[in-house]
């Protein structure tokens, strides 16, 4: 039986591809169905999940849509202490905003 998974093969990026045990350091290793491919089984060496980068992606899309740290965290199951550390991290050093001088009047 094979199992596809949603991986693509990073030498000849097919994503006929399948679990092919594991490597010796415990790591999950692949088998690429693709006959022509050059080498056939290989490890991911991404260690962060895709996952990751979606929670990212939310964080900042909550925030632009008004939630609050806590409520991201609620949502987003995970510590209210990422969501500021991300928000840090996000927090490019744009232009700093125009602000409206109030000029003194007499
Ligand atoms: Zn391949």
């Amino acid at each position: 039986m094979t199992v596809l998974v949603a991986i693509e093969c990073p030498h000849c990026h097919s994503t006929e591809v399948t679990k092919y045990g594991r490597s010796p350091i415990g790591k999950q290793r692949y088998c690429c169905q693709n006959e022509n491919c050059p080498y056939r089984t290989f490890v991911l060496t991404q260690t962060y999940p895709r996952r990751t980068r979606e929670v990212k992606q939310q964080i900042v899309e909550m925030t632009l849509n008004g939630s609050g740290v806590r409520d991201i965290a609620r949502v987003l199951h995970i510590s209210p202490t990422t969501v500021i550390q991300e928000l840090k991290k996000t927090h490019s050093p744009q232009a700093s905003e125009p602000k409206t001088s109030t000029a003194a009047k007499t």
